[in-house]
C-alpha cells in the first residue's frame, strides 16, 4: 500500500489526546458495559491523518466516486494494527458506507480514485489517552471534508459512537463531562490552562482487561465530579490537583503494582495531583506551571519509559486544507 502518483487534494488533520480527570465507574449496565460519569480533557500529544485523493480532478466527481479504493499507510509502531482493524480504516469504512462512496467495483479494472490515508502516531498506544479513537475521529474529518460530503458535527459524532466510546468526544475535543458508557458529552467551562507531566510506560495495557479486573478487585462508586467542574470553571490549579479522581486506578494498580509508586512518586516529588489516565498505563502528574513541568519531567525519567510535558486543554482536531 501507499506510494502512487501525487497532486490531488490533500487534507491534514492534527487531533489530540485526552486524560480523564475524573473517571467514576457507576456499575454494570444490562448490556454488559459499565455505566461511567467522566471528565475528558485534550492534552498536547498529538497524531495526524494525512487524506490524500489519487487520479485527476474528474475522478474526485461524486460519480466516480462510487468506485474509490482506500489505501492506509502509517508510521506506528508493531502494536498498531496496519489494516482493516486499525480504528482509522474503521472510521473510514463507515464513512464510506454511509455517504455511498466506494461501495461498488468495475469488473476487472482497478479502482481509480484512491483515497490514501496516512497515519503519524505520537499518542502512546494502548495507554488510556485514547489514541485510536484520536485518529478515527480525525479520519472522519478528514475524509468528509476531501470527499465533500459535509455532514455536520452532529452526524459525524453519532457515527462516531459506533466506532468508540471516546471518539465523539475526539470529534469536538475541549473538555466534556461524559456519561453512559462515555458517548454522551456535554462540554463543561474551563478556564486557564493547565501543565502536565505525562508519564508512558512501554507496555500496553488493555482496556477490556481494567475493566475485567475492576469487576475482580473494584467497587462500583457514588464518586461525583463537582469539585473537578469547579476546579475547572474557576481555573484553579491546586483545586485540581486535589480532586483528580479515577475508580480505574485499583483495578489498573492490581494488574501493574508499579504504576501505584509511579502515582506515588509524582506526589512525593512535587506534583499537585496525579492519577492514571483511562485505563492506563500512562500516569499524569498535575504541576503548577510550565517550568515545574519541566523540572517535575527532570525527576519523573526513572519511573517511565518516556516522559513528555503537555499543556490542556488542548482544543480539538484542526483541519487544515493543502
Ligand atoms: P482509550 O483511552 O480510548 O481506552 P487507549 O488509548 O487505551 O484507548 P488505543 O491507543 O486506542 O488505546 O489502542 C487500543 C487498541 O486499539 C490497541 O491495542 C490497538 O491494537 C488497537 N488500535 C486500532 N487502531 C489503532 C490506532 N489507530 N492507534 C492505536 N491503536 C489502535
Amino acid at each position: 500500500m501507499g506510494g502512487g502518483s501525487s497532486g490531488g487534494p490533500r487534507v491534514r488533520v492534527r487531533v489530540p489526546s485526552k486524560v480523564n480527570l475524573f473517571l467514576a465507574v457507576r456499575g454494570l449496565r444490562p448490556d454488559g458495559y459499565h455505566e461511567l460519569v467522566t471528565v475528558l480533557q485534550t492534552v498536547s500529544i498529538h497524531d495526524t491523518v494525512l487524506a490524500r485523493l489519487d487520479g485527476s480532478v474528474a475522478s474526485a466527481h461524486p460519480a466516480a466516486r462510487r468506485f474509490m479504493d482506500l489505501a492506509f499507510t502509517q508510521e506506528a509502531g508493531p502494536d498498531v494494527p496496519p489494516g482493516s482493524d486499525n480504528l482509522a480504516v474503521r472510521a473510514a469504512r463507515q464513512l464510506m458506507g454511509l455517504v455511498g462512496v466506494g461501495t461498488a467495483h468495475r469488473d476487472g479494472e482497478a479502482a481509480v480514485p484512491v483515497t490514501r490515508l496516512h497515519l503519524t502516531k505520537r499518542i502512546p498506544v494502548a495507554a488510556g489517552m485514547a489514541g485510536g479513537s484520536a485518529d478515527a475521529a480525525a479520519t472522519l474529518l478528514a475524509l468528509n471534508h476531501l470527499w465533500g460530503t459535509d455532514l455536520a458535527r452532529e452526524e459525524l459524532r453519532d457515527l462516531a459512537a459506533e466506532l468508540g466510546a471516546d471518539v465523539p468526544f475526539c470529534v469536538t475535543g475541549g473538555t466534556a463531562l461524559a456519561t453512559g458508557t462515555g458517548t454522551a458529552t456535554a462540554q463543561v467551562l474551563c478556564r486557564g490552562s493547565y501543565h502536565w507531566v505525562v508519564g508512558i510506560s512501554g507496555e500496553p495495557l488493555s482496556t477490556p482487561s481494567v475493566y475485567r479486573a475492576f469487576d475482580e478487585v473494584g467497587t462500583p462508586s457514588e464518586a461525583e465530579p463537582d469539585a473537578v467542574l469547579q476546579a475547572l470553571r474557576t481555573g484553579d490549579a491546586e483545586a485540581l490537583g486535589a480532586a483528580l479522581h479515577n475508580d480505574l486506578e485499583t483495578a489498573a494498580f492490581s494488574l501493574r503494582p508499579e504504576l501505584r509508586d509511579a502515582r506515588d512518586a509524582f506526589l512525593e516529588r512535587g506534583a499537585l495531583g496525579a492519577l492514571v489516565s483511562g485505563s492506563g498505563p500512562t500516569v499524569v502528574g498535575l504541576a503548577e506551571s510550565a517550568q515545574h513541568a519541566t523540572e517535575l519531567a527532570g525527576r519523573m525519567q526513572d519511573a517511565f519509559d518516556r516522559v513528555e510535558v503537555a499543556l490542556s486543554p488542548a482544543g480539538g482536531p484542526e483541519v487544515a486544507v493543502d
